[in-house]
């Protein structure tokens, strides 16, 4: 069963659009099927855009849709199996100058985000989708653009930490960049997230990764990192801390890079490059909306 409502679109990045920006958008997905590319058997979906917005969730009632974005209309665009409107969707990020990466267009395409979202919930549409608990999977361009901030940190043989991972997605995103050699770390504080995310990971390409081990998530606080595979390469933060988390500064290896937002109401996706004699270089990239890096009691409060 569909509930009507609205979410704050979190996982977002603004996009300079004149008379586009922050503007109050809403759109209707219709039922239809879709399939992992991974997985045999197709498990039904959401797609096709009008005039009002459904979630899966009744968990998320009352909350508003936030700005737009040129991509949300892609959808329409194309029709065919689960891994061709994968790779359109990844086509269409490149198309709007997104992706930019071969690496990065070739990481989203081989993992399909159809084995992370929800049942019921539009696979490729760009925007950020409820996941339950308080918590979202950021947008496409969002992963997409996080991805290519990182990508000389993710070489085969590097460490990657994702903190509040979520659906899984942008672990095993870093998995299959870091290789079996390499080791992709996911932390995220509430624990049904990480059962599904890995359940997730399964249906995906990257699953013989988290067989061999070289992928893992875990149960725990993001705000602490997770020493055990520290240093790391690569760190990236999917929701928006009041300031850099100190333990992530010190896991950061030295020529290491952290992606996180930062703020509260008006937050920037801060990189902060960790230097050989260990200082930091810090600068924004963009304005953007995520829900806030915080305890599991404030989140599932609704903060
Ligand atoms: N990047 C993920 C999820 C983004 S939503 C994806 O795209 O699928 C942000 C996530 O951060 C949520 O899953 C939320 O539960 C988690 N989170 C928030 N605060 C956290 C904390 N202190 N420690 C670990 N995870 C946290």
């Amino acid at each position: 069963m569909i509930h009507q409502c609205a979410v704050i679109a979190y996982g977002f990045r603004y996009y300079y659009m004149p008379g586009l920006k922050h503007i109050l958008s809403t759109f209707t997905l219709i039922p239809h099927r879709h399939r992992c590319s991974y997985l045999p058997s197709p498990s039904p979906s959401l797609v096709s855009l009008s005039s009002s917005f459904h979630l899966p969730n009744p968990d998320n009632l009352s909350r508003f849709l936030t700005g737009n974005c040129p991509f949300f209309k892609m959808e329409r665009s194309w029709s065919g199996s689960g891994v061709n409107k994968n790779k359109a969707m990844v086509e269409h990020l490149q198309h709007y100058g997104v992706i930019t990466s071969k690496k990065v267009s070739e990481v989203m395409e081989t993992i399909d985000r159809a084995c992370f979202v929800p049942d019921g919930t539009p696979p490729y549409v760009d925007s950020p989708m409820a996941i339950g608990y308080n918590a979202t999977i950021s947008a496409p361009h969002m992963h997409a653009t996080c991805l290519q901030l990182l990508e000389e940190n993710l070489k085969p043989g590097m460490h990657a930490l994702d903190i509040g991972s979520g659906t899984g997605y942008l672990t095993a995103c870093f998995a299959l960049m870091v290789g079996p050699q390499g080791r992709a770390v996911g932390v995220e504080h509430i624990p049904e997230l990480v059962v599904s995310s890995i359940q997730n990971i399964e249906k995906s390409a990257a699953a013989p990764l988290l067989k061999e081990g070289s992928l893992s998530v875990h149960v725990g606080d993001g705000r602490k990192g997770w020493p055990e595979f520290a240093p790391y390469d690569a760190i990236h933060v999917g929701a928006a801390a009041p300031e850099i988390p100190q333990a992530l500064i010190d896991q950061l290896k030295p020529g290491g890079r952290m992606v996180i937002p930062v703020g509260n109401i008006f937050q920037d996706l801060k990189v902060v490059d960790k230097n050989q004699d260990g200082s930091l270089s810090i600068w924004s990239e963009t304005s953007v909306r995520y829900v806030p890096l915080t305890s599991r009691d404030a989140q599932l409060r609704g903060w």
